[in-house]
């Protein structure tokens, strides 16, 4: 079995952008520059965002961190959006979702400017990743799409199964997975909560990407023999043996499926990090594209 390690494929993406940027350095133009727009103190959300920071600063792209409370009024949320968009040095926007609930993430979704929209959430850029057009994928889908090209995955003609229908993660990816291109060209079938007979349509996949946020749930029964097995899912379960007090769980009970994968990713060190580069990447290009 290829153990479809995150770190090489992460690192070989972020080689590549560290040659653009040190050629960049020697033009002597401007670097990428990032903006990150966290709410509240969420854990998790915390982690992602210090990650997505770090990341940038290794492969010498600027980064603005900007931190509101939870109890931030919508106004003032979509207000420094308003003047990031309007920034001539900021290329990308994020903004760490969740949000607190008195916030609408939609109308956040909908400020950034699509031209910015470095997450690929903005309903311009999903309705032109449907109908093919050059744009800001999703950074996870696109992501795993790195993965599959990093390891050479043949995906051509292939049956493949999503699991997950969310806007961020299991959509575009179908999207992608089953586009016209080296990497795509699948035979998708997308299954979520009302999915009857997930296990027998599962066991039908050459390539099963999971996004639920269950951990554990994908065992090897739910598995074709030889198939490639992406998994997602990111879930923290307590764990009082683990110094942080959890462990990071994926959707696939990874010792199980190993058994019948020809490839799998593991969580953690697996798409987390291809979601980093995929994002690494989107700056790249909203900077490019000025
Ligand atoms: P979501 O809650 O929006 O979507 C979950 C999907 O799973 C839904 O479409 C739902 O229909 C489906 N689902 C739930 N229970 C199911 C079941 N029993 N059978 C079949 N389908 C079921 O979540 P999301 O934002 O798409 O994220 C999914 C997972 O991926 C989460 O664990 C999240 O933390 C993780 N995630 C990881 C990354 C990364 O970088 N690796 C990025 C984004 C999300």
């Amino acid at each position: 079995m290829i153990l479809l390690d995150g770190k090489i494929a992460s690192q070989s993406v972020k080689d590549e952008l560290l040659l653009q940027v040190k050629k960049l350095k020697e033009e002597h133009k401007r670097v990428p520059h990032l903006a990150a727009i966290l709410v509240g103190n969420n854990g998790a959300s915390e982690t992602y965002v210090a990650s997505k920071v770090k990341n940038c600063s290794e492969i010498g792209f600027r980064s603005s961190l900007i931190r509101f409370d939870s109890d931030v009024n919508e106004d003032e949320l979509l207000t420094a959006i308003i003047k990031l968009n309007n920034d001539e040095a900021i290329d990308g926007i994020l903004v760490q979702l969740p949000l607190p609930k008195h916030i609408s993430e939609q109308k956040v979704i909908e400020t950034i400017s699509p031209t910015k929209d470095v997450d690929g959430f903005h309903p311009i850029n999903a309705g032109k990743l449907v109908q093919g057009f050059p744009v800001f994928v999703p950074a996870t889908p696109y992501g795993v799409m790195l993965m599959l090209e990093h390891f050479n995955i043949d995906t051509q003609g292939k049956n493949a199964v999503v699991i997950g229908r969310s806007n961020i993660v299991g959509r575009p990816m179908s999207v992608l997975l089953s586009g016209n291109h080296k990497y795509g060209n699948c035979t998708v079938t997308i299954c979520h909560s009302h999915t009857k007979n997930l296990e027998e349509i599962c066991s039908q996949a050459d390539i099963l990407v999971s996004a639920i946020g269950n951990p554990g749930m994908i065992k090897a029964n739910m598995v074709k023999q030889g198939a490639v097995i992406i998994d997602v899912g990111i879930t923290r379960v307590d764990d009082a043996t683990a110094v942080k007090g959890f462990r990071i769980k994926g959707d696939v009970d990874f010792n199980d499926v190993a058994t019948k994968a020809s490839a799998l990713t593991p969580v953690p060190g697996g798409v987390g990090l291809m979601t980093i580069a995929g994002l690494l990447k989107n700056t790249m290009k909203a900077y490019l594209n000025k």
